[in-house]
């Protein structure tokens, strides 16, 4: 199962993520390819595989990516290998992709799970991005381009409001929980332990 979460940047996606990461080992975290300098604290495979942008359209060219965007002047994509291997393996994925990231992978991959998580407010919003020590300009790109990320919410499947972080650990992974659950991922994944039930 893919599970996409999109968020406008700010909105707390990262700490969010991590939390549900870390309470299913079956769940594991697609890391993206970036040209973006790592920030403080993140880790090259990790968090993001930080590459030069010629080692990044090198990979366009290879068709290495289901997805990839432009994003304040630093690309972004995500590696179909990286996404198959995990699928191949059994486990469930999680990204981390903006809305144009997220409707590509609709199209590759329809019974994708996908979940937009809003900020309480505008102003919370800001407040977020201001601790994070960014400039004014880029400060402002970020607050237009969220307003714009916002909009797509409509076509996502699932909403989660980030106001108190442990409430919204516990939305995403109720909504983990109840998608496994579903009866065709269900019959999917347990093909024969079912007709050992019904004989
Ligand atoms: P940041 O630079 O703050 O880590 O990420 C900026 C934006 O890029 C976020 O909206 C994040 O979800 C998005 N992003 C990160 N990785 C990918 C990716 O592989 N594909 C797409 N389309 N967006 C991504």
């Amino acid at each position: 199962m893919l599970i996409v979460v999109s968020a406008p940047s700010g909105t707390g996606k990262t700490s969010l993520c991590r939390e549900v990461l870390a309470m299913f080992p079956e769940l594991r975290f697609s890391v993206s390819w970036t040209t973006r300098p790592p920030r403080p604290g993140e880790r090259d495979g990790q968090d993001y595989c930080f590459t030069s942008e010629a080692e990044f359209r090198r990979r366009i060219e290879q068709g290495e990516f289901v997805e990839w965007v432009e994003n304040y002047g630093h690309l972004y994509g995500t590696s179909i290998r990286t996404v198959q291997s995990f699928l191949d393996q059994g486990h469930d994925l999680l990204l981390d992709v903006d809305p144009r990231g997220a409707r590509a992978i609709k199209e590759r991959f329809p019974s994708g799970v996908f979940i937009f998580l809003l900020p309480p407010s505008l102003a919370a919003l800001e407040v977020r991005l201001s601790r994070r020590g960014e400039s004014a300009d880029v400060m402002a790109a970020r607050l237009a381009k969220a307003k714009d990320e916002i909009r797509e919410m409509i076509w996502y499947d699932y909403l989660i409001v980030n106001e108190q972080l442990d409430e919204a650990v516990d939305r995403l992974r109720a909504v983990y929980m109840a998608e496994t659950c579903r009866r065709e991922r269900f019959y999917d994944r347990m093909k024969g332990d079912l007709q050992s039930l019904t004989g």
